[in-house]
């Protein structure tokens, strides 16, 4: 029989009424002759509660046990699944991530998947057609026996590694969108669903801030060549539509010169003002900074009038921008800067298409079009197949809508 794995996220999981609707989705699967893993996240809203309720409790928490709290929310929604199929008919069991095993890294809160047994889920397949359903977002660390998380949007990751690990046909991510846009369509309106997108693409949108599926979900489809759809549990069961195909790129016919716009609202800039311009002195800012695991990301140094002295300009995760600032005053005297200037109204928006390898002058065209709707560029980075400009976050939806329309990329 060929396998299937579904995931089904928060929104889709809200209510036991919406379980229910999940339910019919897997029984479609079933009756179309699918042995099926189905993995879901918790109810939406509950791991932001879980989350809140751990830093209510104790402030500097230890993250083993923020584990063992946030992972909750899975266990209920896998539960519940699993009796709603009972009440179908339908032979089904959760399965929580220890129990598998999912095995990860011991990081807790970001932990990595490092092997699946998929031995006990496919047994039940062929012994008793029973279908599995899987906590997504948890695993769990074999040498110390805790259970782990993946970060935030993890279920995602769950349900691609699982698919490779069970050799799964492809993997099918049920949201609450009817697949991939152009942009987040809650911000454009004219945003268009595209049918396929290539892993690459994918994976720099997903990376820059579009929250449809978690970046390590798309490293996993790409590394294992999984199929995976992202397709609306809103659909109605008895009529489901593909959504979104990710795959290669060599797949895709027609290929636009930039395929999407995401922003991420995830940056926090940092300037350090008139630094000695001379050797070492970056090597002093970021090699602190990269010892406290904090990801630095857009870099720009401004040469001053007098050759003496310079201007830095970066950002930081937002969640790590006190952290930074303070580290920073910590090594002021060796970096020797005037003033640390710091701003956390700031996004990064993005534009993402393979077609730049082919094409010169796919950002300057953006840098002309901000600057005509008087929006100030205060950092940029590029790379091959993407360009991104940190500008102030009342900005936001004026930027991603306009660099959608330059790009063609609107609705009729
Ligand atoms: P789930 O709870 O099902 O995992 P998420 O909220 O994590 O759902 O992801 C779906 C959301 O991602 C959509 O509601 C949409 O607002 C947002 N999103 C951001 N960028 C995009 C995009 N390019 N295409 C589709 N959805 C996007
Ligand atoms: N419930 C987890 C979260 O909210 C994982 C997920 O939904 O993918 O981040
Ligand atoms: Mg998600």
């Amino acid at each position: 029989m060929p396998r299937l794995v579904m995931k089904f996220g928060g929104t889709s999981v809200a209510t036991v009424e919406r379980i229910r609707n999940v339910a019919r989705h897997v029984k479609r699967e079933v009756e179309a002759g699918y042995d099926v893993a189905v993995v879901v996240s918790a109810m939406a809203g509950k791991t932001n509660e879980l989350v809140g309720w751990v830093k209510d409790a104790s402030a500097l928490y230890d993250s083993k046990e923020y584990d063992v709290v946030v992972a909750s929310g899975e266990q209920v929604t896998s539960g519940l699944l699993a009796l709603a199929l009972q009440e179908m008919g339908l032979k089904a069991r959760s399965w929580q991530g220890w129990q598998i095993p999912i095995m990860t890294s011991e990081a807790h809160g970001s932990a990595r998947i490092a092997a699946i047994d998929g031995t006990g889920i496919i047994k039940g397949f062929t012994d008793a057609k029973e279908i599995a359903v899987v906590s997504g977002f948890q695993g769990m660390h074999q040498p110390t026996g805790r259970i782990t998380t993946l970060g935030r949007g993890g279920s995602d990751t769950s349900a691609v590694a699982l698919a490779a690990a069970i050799q799964a046909e492809r993997c099918d991510i049920y949201t609450d969108v009817d697949g991939v846009y152009t942009t987040d369509p809650r911000i454009v309106p004219k945003a268009r669903r595209l049918d396929k997108v290539s892993y690459e693409e994918m994976l720099e949108m997903a990376s820059l801030g579009a929250k449809v599926l978690q970046v390590r979900s798309v490293e996993l489809a790409m590394m294992h060549r999984v199929p995976t759809y992202v397709r609306s549990s809103f659909d109605d069961p008895a009529d489901p539509k593909l959504g979104t195909l990710i795959c290669d790129e060599e797949d895709i016919m027609e290929q636009q010169i930039v395929t999407g716009i995401a922003y991420s609202r995830d940056e926090a800039q940092i300037t350090l003002r008139d630094i000695a311009d001379k050797p070492g002195i970056a090597a002093s800012i970021f090699v602190p900074l990269a010892e406290a695991n904090i990801n630095v990301d857009m870099i720009i140094q401004v040469v001053s009038d007098n050759a003496a002295t310079t201007d830095l300009t970066f950002t930081v995760p937002t969640a790590d921008y006190e952290r930074a600032c303070a580290l920073l005053n910590e090594h002021r005297a060796e970096i020797a800067f005037k003033e640390l200037q710091g701003a956390t109204d700031v996004v990064k928006v993005s534009a993402i298409g393979v077609g730049m390898r082919s094409h010169a002058g796919v950002a300057a065209r953006a840098f002309k079009a901000l600057a005509d709707k008087g929006i100030n560029i205060r950092a940029i980075t590029t790379s091959e197949i993407k360009f991104s400009v940190l500008i102030e976050s009342a900005y936001t939806e004026l930027a991603v809508r306009t660099l959608h329309s330059l790009y063609g990329l609107d609705q009729a």
